[in-house]
């Protein structure tokens, strides 16, 4: 079976952005508002001859405070249950929000490798922002921008050398 990478993380984070731009194609909405992904969406992604499923669990969607919902527990159950890989996405220009802490809390004693990406890193000098948010992750992190294209290929190999 193809290994599956599941992307999880609080709503606006870039999640959607992170599934097309490692993708290359527009298959996810991607939105200024806080849960429009509804769907799973599976892509399968080939990189260095490697092949893996990469799912935006997404629709983790609708937050009232700081709560995870039952739609994100949902979410994060099975990306638990069903990925060979985590993706935990968090946004360096808004600092660790206590969403984030919730995420990592319940992804943290999975027995499966978890990547931190911190997207929105758009400048080199935002990847000293990330720093604080290394205590989220379990030592892989990399910081990466969607929109200007940054570090794609190094996500990439952090992914695939964990499959
Ligand atoms: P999701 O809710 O986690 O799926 O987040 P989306 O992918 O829908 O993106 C939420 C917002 O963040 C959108 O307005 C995106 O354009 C924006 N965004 C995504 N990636 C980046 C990035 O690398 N840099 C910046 N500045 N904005 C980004
Ligand atoms: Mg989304």
């Amino acid at each position: 079976a193809v290994p599956q990478v599941a992307i999880v993380g609080r709503p606006n984070v870039g999640k959607s952005s992170l599934f097309n731009w490692l993708a290359r194609r527009r298959l996810a909405i991607v939105d200024d508002h806080a849960g429009v992904t509804r769907d799973r969406m599976v892509t399968l992604i080939e990189h260095e001859d490697r092949f893996f499923e990469l799912i935006d669990t997404g629709g983790i969607g609708i937050v009232d405070d700081d709560d995870l919902t039952d739609d994100v527990s949902r979410q994060i159950e099975l990306a638990i249950n069903s990925a060979d890989v985590i993706v935990i996405v968090v946004d360096v220009q808004s600092g660790i929000m206590p969403l984030d802490e919730s995420v990592a809390e319940r992804l943290r004693g999975i027995e499966r490798p978890v990547i931190l990406v911190c997207n929105k890193a758009d400048q080199p000098h935002q990847d000293i922002q990330a720093e604080e948010f290394h205590k989220l992750g379990r030592g892989h992190m990399v910081q990466v921008s969607t929109t200007q294209n940054r570090n794609r290929e190094q996500l990439l190999d952090l992914i695939v050398d964990r499959l």
